[in-house]
């Protein structure tokens, strides 16, 4: 039977009873691993005081630096030879933290992720090539199972090897791809190289995600490739993606509150924002029994948008994330987020798939450096061709992000590049 989840379409009331009633078992549960039984009766948290949506504003948050203190097994509510699988986070900022799921867990994760690729329009006579690391990494598998509970033709290519991903695309027709936004760009190039023109495939949908990247990143995606491209959200700590998901009208992306509470609050206070305002996600497991975890905080830094999707699904809608909290880079006293930067050079037409911020320090100055890779056309022996860019460049720049920063233009794949999440900012301040 073709699938179909009717959750996507609760209303707010049954959003909000599947809220209570899981939440009240996911607070039981919780206290049966040594970590929450310690932090929910500090915290006075008996049970039987969950009785709306609401009392999640009771509970304790979670932070990473818990998840830390308490590797690996310290949040489990049952012995580890109940678990099936664990994954881990990429680690972008500090040690790796593990999450363990019982095949239930996988269950509902699988479901939840089919349903994102479903809200996209994927269907199950899609040809699907999952383009990121497989391993540790819950882009892969997680991707991969909600691509075949879907019923997808699935390719697990698995991150890398850009020309035998070319070919595979070509070979089984592939019309549905998950990819990285950086590498989707990175990609492009070696297109070029072999002289295909990307268009000729028969790719109708890329789903995107599992990095910060603009909406202008998004649109020379779906120039590149013809397709349409949708924004992916999720986190190891919330199993992976499946966590929130663009619809056909790519408006933000619907947070599936039947599965996760959501909440968004002032990173200092702690305390919810007023709707519609930006704040860090705070998110709360609904559905996981191995390893539940409630109110956690996730750093991400985005909002509700405010109003009704035009699809009519009642899942409130998150905005693209703009940055983590502690992505912020702060410079000559000013605060600038890495995709403040992205935007103003993807928004150039010289501008190739690439760059790197660089930070430096000159005696007691420090200096933002921008390398960026230009187009093959525009990189031409002409000095002052390449001056006038590097101008405006720097000048939109400052318009921005209100300082000067160097930028070194450099020719097109010289800049290093991963086949995970690209590493945008390289602080040399302290070397
Ligand atoms: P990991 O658990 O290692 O896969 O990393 C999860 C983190 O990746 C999230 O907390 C976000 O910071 C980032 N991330 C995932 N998906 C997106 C997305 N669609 N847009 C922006 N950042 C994302
Ligand atoms: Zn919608």
């Amino acid at each position: 039977m073709e699938f179909f989840d009717k959750a996507e379409f609760f209303s707010k009331e049954e959003i909000y009873n599947t809220q209570a009633i899981r939440l009240k078992n996911t607070v039981y549960q919780a206290t049966a691993s040594r970590f929450y039984r310690g932090k929910l009766s500090m915290a006075g948290i008996k049970v039987s005081d969950i009785k709306s949506h609401e009392d999640v504003k009771k509970l304790p948050f979670t932070t990473k630096e818990d998840l830390r203190e308490n590797y690996p097994d310290g949040l489990l509510t049952m012995p580890v030879d109940k678990m099936v699988r664990l994954h881990a986070s990429s680690g972008t900022t500090g040690a790796a933290t593990v999450i363990f799921h019982t095949q239930n867990d996988l269950n509902s994760w699988s479901d939840l992720v089919a349903r994102c690729m479903h809200v996209s329009g994927v269907r199950p006579w899609d040809v699907f090539q999952n383009m990121s690391g497989y391993g540790l990494f819950t882009g892969g598998l997680g991707i991969h199972y909600g691509a075949e509970r879907l019923g997808c033709l699935t390719i697990p290519a698995g991150a890398g090897n850009s020309k035998r991903q070319i070919k595979m695309l070509k070979d089984f027709k592939v019309t549905v791809a998950h990819i990285i936004p950086s590498y989707a760009l990175h990609l492009s190039s070696v297109f070029k190289d072999l002289n295909i023109n990307p268009k000729s495939l028969h790719l109708r949908t890329m789903l995107i995600g599992a990095e910060p990247h603009s909406d202008e990143v998004r649109k020379r995606i779906e120039e590149i490739y013809g397709v349409k491209a949708y924004n992916s959200y999720g986190l190891s700590e919330m199993n992976g993606p499946g966590v929130a998901f663009e619809c056909e009208h790519q408006s933000g992306m619907h947070l599936w509150e039947d599965s996760y509470i959501a909440e968004i609050v002032d990173p200092e206070t702690l305390e919810p924002v007023p709707e519609g305002e930006m704040g860090e996600l705070i998110l709360t497991t609904l559905c996981r029994q191995g390893m539940p975890i409630i109110r956690y905080r996730t750093r991400d830094l985005t909002r509700f948008i405010p109003g009704q999707c035009p699809c009519g699904r009642q899942h409130r809608r998150i905005d693209r994330i703009t940055a983590r909290s502690d992505d912020m880079i702060v410079l000559k006293g000013v605060n600038i987020y890495p995709m403040q930067v992205e935007k103003v050079l993807m928004s150039i037409p010289e501008v190739g798939q690439n760059y790197i911020i660089e930070l430096e320090r000159h005696g007691f100055l420090d200096q933002m450096r921008v390398k960026v890779e230009i187009r093959d056309e525009y990189f031409v022996e002409d000095m002052r061709i390449l001056q006038a860019l590097q101008k405006k460049i720097c000048g939109l720049l400052r318009e921005e992000i209100l300082i000067t920063a160097r930028v070194d233009l450099v020719e097109h794949d010289s800049l290093p590049k991963n086949d995970g999440k690209a590493v945008r900012v390289v602080d040399k301040r302290n070397q």
